[in-house]
């Protein structure tokens, strides 16, 4: 009886998840089993086997992922590194920004969100991903039985770039040691890099993102699964399942090492 309770548990969750992501269902009815304006799934659309194919690291430079890098890293806490951060002044972009978004959640996630920089809302009010993207994303945590609150996300940047223009090489310089401190401190299980931009960043690479994306990378200690910003799912709906997979993925992965 507990055995169908769970069962059932699990697939209206799994259905709330398809509504929520956009997936369109189709009906037993329905010929092809596609329904005809969905869109395009994957031939085993609930196989979350987390791929660790070679093809993954095609195009990568292994040598020049951070996480690589042979150097070590003091144990500090969350905190001692915000409190180092101050009211950085440290690129130019501090004469622009309201507030810093540092990053926030639980200090000891398995699962670390990196976006690429706060916008007008997470500028607003010192929190990343608060807007209607990170409202999405707060669904896409949810569907995988996770909580907000569970994980943590913080962004390559902690400042917003004036008009959310892209971030530039010399403000990436000068702030992505605070996001990898932010990574050592946290030690997750996975990291989740959301967006070309975080992707290409973190991995040190031109591949563009649709390659990248469904592989768990080795990555500083963790596994790095690169996958399609929320704000991007906003204008491109039909992709949303590529992200469902991504985080089946990353929920079986995780599940993997209890
Ligand atoms: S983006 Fe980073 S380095 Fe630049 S001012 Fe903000 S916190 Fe400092």
């Amino acid at each position: 009886m507990n055995r169908k309770k769970h069962l059932a548990g699990q697939i209206r969750d799994h259905l709330k998840l398809y509504k929520d992501l956009g997936v369109r269902l189709a009906r037993a009815s329905e010929t092809p089993v596609r329904a005809a304006a969905g869109p395009r799934r994957s031939p085993q659309p609930t196989s979350s086997k987390p791929s660790e194919s070679k093809t993954a690291t095609q195009g990568i430079k292994k040598a020049a992922i951070p996480g690589n890098l042979d150097f070590k890293v003091p144990i500090e806490s969350l905190e001692t590194i915000r409190g180092e951060l101050k009211d950085c002044k440290r690129c130019k972009l501090s004469p622009t920004r309201k507030n810093i978004v540092f990053g926030s959640g639980n200090p000891n996630a398995d699962l670390l969100f990196v976006g690429e920089a706060p916008g007008a809302d997470e500028d607003e009010q010192g929190l990343p991903f608060v807007g209607r993207a990170g409202q999405l994303l707060t669904k896409i945590i949810e569907a995988i039985g996770m909580r907000r609150k569970e994980v943590f996300i913080c962004n390559i940047l902690k400042c917003r770039p004036p008009e959310n223009r892209n971030p530039e090489a010399d403000e990436i310089s000068a702030c992505e040691q605070f996001l990898f401190r932010q990574i050592d401190a946290v030690k997750p299980k996975v990291i989740c890099a959301l967006g070309a931009f975080s992707a290409k960043t973190l991995l040190r690479t031109k591949e563009p993102i649709s390659r990248l994306r469904g592989h768990l990378i080795d990555y500083r200690g963790a596994k790095l699964m690169a996958t399609f910003h929320p704000a991007y799912l906003l204008r491109n709906p039909n992709e949303k399942y590529k992200v469902w997979e991504d985080m089946q993925a990353i929920r079986d992965y995780i599940a993997s090492l209890l």
